[in-house]
């Protein structure tokens, strides 16, 4: 058994929360492969290291004095190693990101790079297990996208040759052999490339979470923790704005069927959440969970005898694509089709999106209407249980809440609710008590 551990920023924020880690690795020797983050934040408003090495880089490039941060990074690390009683010492590396960054042009992704890197040279001393540098396994390509097989190639052997290793998250090299990071969260995906490369049996993410829950808690309260989710709900709730991995980091171990189980580090006793390909286990709710996102704008567009036209919805959509925004849903009618786009991206357009529709389509109106909320209702388990839409509408009726679309997906994992911004947190809390708390 090979189980890939992935610890987040908080798991490792300071000696302490270096210590339980510890002890999560020793309990099972079959955690032989650790990817940790950069330390994250000990408090709220505390600043993570990765974001005071940005500040470094940031006042280096203006010609400013980025002293103040840099002795912070360097006390974070010393407190670190002091806590731990390591006899070893990060100064050589202090002084080679200071060199990089007093560069006329310092490379942005090597410094911000040296979070992990240092916390898993201070981790690699602590648990007494090799150092491998993802500069030398983790590649990418010349459009600047992860290469599979060149990292396969690299980093496969070299965890089979240590056995048991710390790889730094978040950063690899490019074609040039320039250290490269991946975007924000990225040792996610560093986790699950490494999970995918030695066939590990699980990859754990460990976090300060017990594992996803069924809606936001800072909408629900103590919302129920989900057991298990499947990578195509847990990619619905995701992109409606349920936060738990980064995106990127389904793909490496779903293409090797490798399971992701959510952890907590400070509730190791709890099983948080099992994100497999596809499971008979029930939810016990029908739903899997709630997510939501608010600020969308719906574009109605109505024509007579339109669904006898043909090319009507093509020279639609053209108008959207021609000014580059991307389309959420497009629930249609007989003679009317809504086109539902992000606000932001469609407020400074909105004028040429609309005459260029009437120049291709000729419509008979067009009408926009703004403050618009998604709520995704998702789960493997509506498919084949009766009355769900039923009871979605019912208890937003009860709440008072208008629903202003409605949109199933044809996977019949999900049903769209659209409703307005100002009932956002009302709606999801009827949805979330009608399928969960009369279950209880
Ligand atoms: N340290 C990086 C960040 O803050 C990457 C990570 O934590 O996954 O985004």
């Amino acid at each position: 058994m090979i189980k890939v551990v992935k610890f987040g920023g908080s798991s490792l924020a300071d000696a302490k929360q270096f210590e339980k880690v510890g002890e999560i690795i020793h309990a099972d020797p079959s955690r032989v492969f650790v990817v940790p983050s950069a330390p994250g934040k000990r408090f709220s408003g505390d600043t993570k290291v990765t974001d005071l090495l940005y500040r470094c880089y940031d006042l280096a490039v203006a010609g400013k004095d980025f002293t103040d941060p840099f002795r912070e990074i360097q006390s974070r690390y010393n407190e670190i190693i002091k806590g731990l009683q390591l006899s070893f010492s990060l100064e050589d590396q202090f002084a080679l990101i200071e060199e990089e960054l007093k560069k006329e042009h310092p490379s942005r992704d090597f410094i911000a790079s040296r979070g992990e890197n240092l916390n898993g040279r201070v981790m690699a001393q602590y648990l007494g297990f090799a150092f491998i540098d993802p500069a030398e396994a983790i590649f990418f390509d010349e459009n600047g996208l992860w290469d599979e097989e060149k990292t396969r190639a690299a980093l496969a052997p070299k965890l089979r040759e240590t056995g048991k290793a710390v790889i730094p998250g978040f950063y690899g090299c490019d074609v040039k052999g320039n250290v490269k990071t991946f975007s924000r969260g990225g040792s996610d995906i560093t986790g699950s490339i490494v999970a995918g490369a030695c066939r590990a049996d699980v990859y754990e993410n460990w976090t300060d979470v017990s594992g996803c829950l069924a809606a936001d808690p800072r909408i629900v309260q103590d919302p129920v923790p989900i057991k298990t989710i499947t990578y195509k709900e847990l990619r619905e709730l995701s992109y409606m704005g349920a936060s738990v991995l980064h995106e990127d980091a389904i793909f490496p171990v779903r293409k090797e069927g490798i399971p992701i189980n959510i952890r907590n580090t400070n509730r190791p006793q709890d099983d948080g959440t099992w994100i497999v390909e596809s499971t008979c286990q029930k939810t016990g709710y029908t739903i899997t969970g709630i997510a939501g996102k608010k600020d969308f704008c719906a574009v109605l567009i109505s024509k007579d005898q339109m669904n006898t036209e043909v090319g009507f919805c093509r020279k639609v959509l053209q108008a959207f694509e021609d000014n580059g925004i991307s389309i959420e849903h497009m629930p249609s009618g007989i003679d009317t089709m809504t086109v539902v786009v992000h606000e932001s991206e469609f407020m400074d357009k909105e004028q040429q999106v609309v005459s260029e529709i009437h120049r291709l389509a000729r419509p008979d109106s067009i009408e926009i209407e703004a403050d618009l909320a998604l709520i995704a209702v998702v789960g493997r388990g509506m498919k084949s249980n009766r009355g769900t839409a039923g009871r979605i509408f019912a208890s937003l009726a009860h709440a008072h809440v208008n629903v202003r679309m409605i949109d199933q997906g044809s996977s019949e994992l999900n049903i769209i609710i659209g409703v307005e911004n100002k009932d956002f947190e009302k709606a999801i809390r009827a949805i979330y008590a009608i399928f969960v708390e009369t279950q209880l």
